[in-house]
This record gives C-alpha cells, structure tokens and sequence, in this order.
C-alpha cells in the first residue's frame, strides 16, 4: 500500500539569480545586494497564493542568514521547511556537501530541518549516510519515473517525477540531474522548471492522470517562476547569453501553479514520508 495519491508540489527557495552560475563566488554582502530583499518580501504573497494546500519549501540556509524570520513564518502558515543548501552553488564532493552541512547545522537543528533537495538536483550516492548523521528522513534530490521511492543509506529518496516514455529503468544509482542520458532513455522531465514553462497543457494532463493511477508526482517550482522580482528577467539578460540553456526558467508559470493548487491535493514531503514509513512498518 502506497499512501493517498496527492501531489507533492514543492519549492526551491532561492533568489532570482541562483539559477546562474555567475553570483557563486561573490561575497554574501553582494549577493544579498541583488536579491534585493526580493526573498524576503515575496514569502507573504507566496504564502497567501497556498491558502490551504501545505507543500515543501526546500531553503537555501543564506537566505536565514539574511532574512532569519524566513522559516518560522513558513512553519507557522503549516508547510515544511527543507534544506536546499547553505549557499547556492553545484555541490561537486562529499566534502563540498558535508561544509555546507556544517555551516546549516545551528538553523537547520532550529526548525527540526528533515528534508533535503540537493543544489541542481545533483545528488551523489556518499552524500546518503551524511543525511542520517544530519538527522534528515528524507531527500528529493534524483529524477526518476513518478512513484520511484527508494532507500538508501536509512535515507528515503523521493525523486522529482519523470514521466517514461520507454520502459522504465530499473537503476537509480545517484546522480540522476537533468541531462543527456535521461532524456535519451525515454524519460522526459516534466516536473522540472526546465520543461513546465513550456507545456503547462501537458504536464497537468500527466499529473492528472498518474493521481486517478494512485501515483504522487513530485514537482518543483522557484519563487521567481511565479511572481516577478523587480525588473526580471530583464536584469539576467546578460546571463542568459552566457548560460543560455537556463533560460527556461524565466518562463512565468504562475498560471501552472495557480491551476495545480486548484486542482489537487496536496501535503508536503514529510507527512508523505512519514505516511511511507508508517505504513512499511506494519508490513
Ligand atoms: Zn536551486
């Protein structure tokens, strides 16, 4: 038994420039200059768009820093608070991801942080038994075809949803990020900023259908995606003809989000991951 289907629809909290590669190595001061306060302001409106569906906010640790009212505010409207990463940047080591849990430990202890989503989705298989010594339950940080759970390390691993267009893998070795090799074997990523700004239609259809199959898709917006920092993307152009492969995720898709919370129910990763253990427990 599987618990109810609903959708897990979740959101990587980070400004609006983490999506480039550019600010990676700039001061905290200076990245906190460009966000603006934009992280800080637009949580309210975000809050209020939720109304009663719960989802899981995944924080970067930087933005606490910034703006410490952040995650108790997300707690008290009843929705989890994750961890993204401490600072915003590809995680490319185990020592790499074990600093930056480090750096977290005093906010993530805090909140009670059990949840994780790795920077770019970009997970490796040692990183495992560093979130049990971190006390997390659960990371989302693979893309795998919609209903994959997976344990490893004491870790439950809910990966965002591919929808498998061939048949489906049977290998779910960490990383599994967005690239090539996925799509070449069948999987297409929708749930994704990468591909939800283009097919909105498509992606509620798929949604909808794996629901009436008792499936719970895992998706991911930013905040970006769905209300507007001042003058953006505009202020990214320069980035976008860099790194133009990130442009996707200018795509407003305010009207995806709005339709889903409309549409579904939904419950934030870790009652889902609770509900999942509970249940394996009395099998
Ligand atoms: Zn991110």
């Amino acid at each position: 038994m599987s618990p109810s289907p609903r959708l897990l629809l979740t959101m990587d909290y980070e400004s609006w420039f983490a999506i480039s590669r550019r600010y990676d190595n700039m001061t905290s001061a200076k990245r906190r200059a460009f966000d603006g306060g934009f992280t800080q302001w637009v949580i309210d409106p975000l809050l209020e768009k939720l109304g009663d569906s719960k989802i899981s906010f995944y924080l970067v640790g930087e933005l606490v820093e910034w703006y410490p009212e952040l995650p108790q505010k997300i707690v008290d409207a009843g929705h989890e608070v994750g961890f993204h990463c401490q600072v915003h940047r590809p995680l490319l080591s185990v020592d790499d991801v074990r600093h930056d849990l480090e750096r977290s430990a005093d906010w993530r202890k805090k909140f009670n942080v059990r949840g994780y989503r790795a920077p770019m989705i970009k997970a490796r298989e040692e990183m495992y038994p560093l979130l049990v010594e971190n006390n997390f339950v659960y990371s989302s940080s693979l893309y795998a075809p919609t209903g994959t759970m997976l344990q490893k390390d004491g870790i439950w691993e809910f990966p965002v949803s591919t929808h498998s267009l061939s048949d489906k893998p049977n290998h779910f070795a960490a990383p599994r990020n967005m690239n090539l090799s996925l799509l070449m074997n069948g999987e297409f990523p929708y749930a994704s900023g990468m591909m939800s700004g283009f097919f909105p239609k498509s992606i509620f259809k798929i949604i909808e259908t794996e629901l009436k199959n008792g499936q719970s898709p895992v998706i991911f917006f930013h905040p970006y995606e769905i209300i507007r920092p001042d003058r953006w993307p505009a202020r990214m152009a320069w980035d976008f003809v860099l790194e133009p492969f990130i442009l996707p995720f200018a795509i407003r898709k305010t009207k995806l989000f709005d339709e889903l919370l409309r549409a579904f129910p939904t419950s934030t990763m870790l009652e889902f991951a609770q509900e999942v253990i509970h249940e394996r427990s009395r099998n």
